[in-house]
């Protein structure tokens, strides 16, 4: 349940709250709005009685979370979850767009593509250092050497660098380099990895599962949040359906819905949900006008020759097209890039 401060709440009598939810065995997360305070309760709130709370000092009203998520829901916080990162907002008015190739293949590639996507107007440099592959026997990544080049890459270009991490054990690693943590697709439901990126504190893209409905994907999001980590991002990559002309299908609909039902930003994969590149420009512009608050798009110098996804990989030029195209997109819909 959450509890809603009356305006103007004196700090002292928040505290009241909080100190006394916690003696009765529950953990306060508060989210201060402009206007007023909310505590969320969290635990199993069954045993909970809404009476006597709703008589403490400053209490305007009690309020049960229908919801299976809590800290993710618009109810705890009504306002968008809106974050900075080396100066690069998330959430916020501006689309952020994050660019680079699947994988971190060699440190030519990684500087090139870095050089080009940050051109074209990209603020995050993606590259998996860590692949999570689907056959053993496809190339895994470089691991911390791939880590080591993304580091240069921000080095050189002032890019900030999402990377996925694949296992819990990695998360500290991996929080060396990245300046945020992917967790991807197939791990979307890794409990352990979530708990775990949650406690490291560092920002989170959460990737949806490719057969996961938008409630799975807000109540993994609730594990980091459960960890006090509130910079999450989320991102629709496309789910499976009967469709073959296409890797996956986008959901258009998850935009929309999910920022019905969560504060969190929202941004769209579509490499991974076309997984062809002449249909990557057409589905960013209809994620854009949709209301996602940026992109992560796939980019190779070289596609032909790519480790992995070089046919859903944009060439630099193409990049260079879809941005300035989503801009308008952008402008049209209120929003800037
Ligand atoms: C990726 O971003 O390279 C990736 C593996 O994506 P997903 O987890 O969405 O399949
Ligand atoms: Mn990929």
């Amino acid at each position: 349940m959450i509890i809603v401060m009356r305006q103007g709440a004196p700090d002292e009598e928040i505290q009241g709250v909080v100190a006394t939810i916690e003696e009765l065995g529950y953990r306060a997360h508060l989210s201060k709005g402009e206007e007023r305070t909310i505590i969320g309760v969290i635990g199993d709130e069954r045993p909970l009685a809404v009476q006597p709370l709703e008589m403490l000092a400053g209490v305007e009203r009690v309020v049960p979370i229908l919801q299976p998520f809590k800290l993710a829901s618009r109810d705890f916080r009504p306002q968008n979850t809106v974050f900075s990162l080396n100066g690069v907002t998330v959430g916020g008015d501006q689309l952020v767009i994050m660019a680079g190739p699947c994988a971190v293949e060699s440190r030519e590639q990684l500087l090139e593509i870095a050089a080009a996507v940050k051109e074209a107007g990209a603020t995050v440099l993606r590259g998996g250092a860590f692949k999570p592959r689907t056959s053993p026997y496809s190339f895994q990544g470089l691991g911390v050497r791939g880590l080591e080049l993304l580091a240069e890459a921000r080095e050189k270009t002032g890019l900030l660098i999402v990377t996925e991490v694949i296992s819990p054990t990695d998360v500290a690693l991996v929080g060396e380099y990245a300046d945020i943590l992917q967790i991807g697709a197939r791990n979307m439901q890794n409990f352990s990895l979530l708990q775990e990126a949650g406690r490291s504190g560092h920002p989170v893209l959460l990737k949806r599962g490719m057969m996961s409905t938008l409630q799975e994907l807000l109540m993994s999001a609730e594990y980091i949040l459960a960890n006090s980590n509130y910079r999450v991002i989320l991102c629709e990559r496309g789910i499976r359906t009967f469709e073959t002309a296409t890797r996956n299908t986008l959901d258009i609909n998850a935009i929309p819905v999910l920022k019905k039902l969560t504060h969190l930003p929202v941004i769209v994969d579509p490499s991974h949900a076309t997984g062809k590149w002449e249909y990557v420009g057409a589905v960013s512009k209809a994620a854009v006008a949709a209301g996602a608050d940026g992109l992560i798009v796939e980019v190779h110098t070289h596609p032909e020759k790519a480790f992995s996804d070089g046919a859903q990989s944009l060439k630099p030029g193409v990049f260079n097209q879809l941005v300035a195209d989503v801009r308008r997109v952008a402008e049209a819909v209120g929003r800037t890039l």
